[in-house]
């Protein structure tokens, strides 16, 4: 899909990177699931470089408290709905690509709706419960997934792929007691989910996985980067089952 004269002027920048492709990337569809301070970041970042086609869903509204860390939304906007807000701030500095809202949870009952022609998902999402749940979605529909997660001083980030990598199951599977609410100071999902983007835009554009089967956790009290690597659990409850047979990316 070749890019227009102001595409190929808004992108100049980011043309000049080595083994940029612009074509795939404006032909590319990614889902957000949760556009807070994770997912807020990492469809910002997307929507700038010009993924093609974004679909932002959240059923939540924007909180008082959302605003430490929620840099799309202003104090205006609170009681308001945060899909259709973020869309709008996206589609204001990038009025190039596609954006699309669903003001709705994705569950297992919507999600082949949800996912339709999706290359990816990235879960912004806020607990562990709801991502075992985009975990189920991502592998019986064949989609991959970009995992963040943040709590206190420490982000999390990974990719799952299944059966070319392990799944969420496989590395933490049972409900964890999260924090209600998480201790979320705002620059670090900003970091999470910068690092989701561009784990996006490096698979989107060569369809690399620089972190199969890996945890990347950054230690923000330290300033250090860990690997923590790990197998597919055979007797995994997700990915140990029957895998579909519909076509893998
Ligand atoms: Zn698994």
């Amino acid at each position: 899909m070749p890019l227009s004269k102001s595409e190929i002027e808004r992108y100049q920048r980011q043309l000049l990177v080595d083994s940029w492709d612009k074509e795939r990337l404006k032909g590319a569809r990614v889902l957000v699931v949760g556009v807070g301070g994770l997912g807020g970041i990492s469809a910002a970042y997307l929507a700038a470089v010009g993924v093609g086609n974004l679909r932002l869903c959240d059923s939540d509204r924007v909180e008082l408290s959302n605003l430490n860390r929620q840099i799309l939304f202003a104090a205006e906007d609170i009681g308001r709905p945060k899909a259709a807000l973020a869309a709008k701030r996206l589609s204001a500095q990038n009025p190039e690509i596609k954006i699309e809202v669903i003001s709705d949870k994705l569950t297992e009952t919507n999600a082949i709706e949800l996912t339709s022609g999706c290359d990816l998902i990235i879960d912004g999402l806020d607990n562990h419960s709801d991502r075992l749940k985009l975990n189920n979605v991502s592998f019986d529909l064949n989609i991959p997934f970009i995992y963040g997660a943040i709590n206190e001083w420490q982000g999390q980030l990974s990719f799952f792929n299944p059966p070319k990598t392990a799944c969420l199951a496989c590395l933490m599977p049972e409900e964890l007691q999260d924090p209600k609410p998480t201790p979320v100071f705002g620059a670090l999902p900003g970091v999470i989910g910068s690092l989701q983007a561009t784990l996006a835009l490096r698979y989107l554009m060569t369809g690399e996985n620089p972190i199969s089967n890996a945890l990347l956790i950054f230690h923000a009290d330290t300033m250090a980067f860990e690997t923590v690597t790990f197998e597919r659990r055979p007797g995994c409850g997700v990915c140990g089952k029957t895998i579909p047979s519909g076509p893998r990316r």
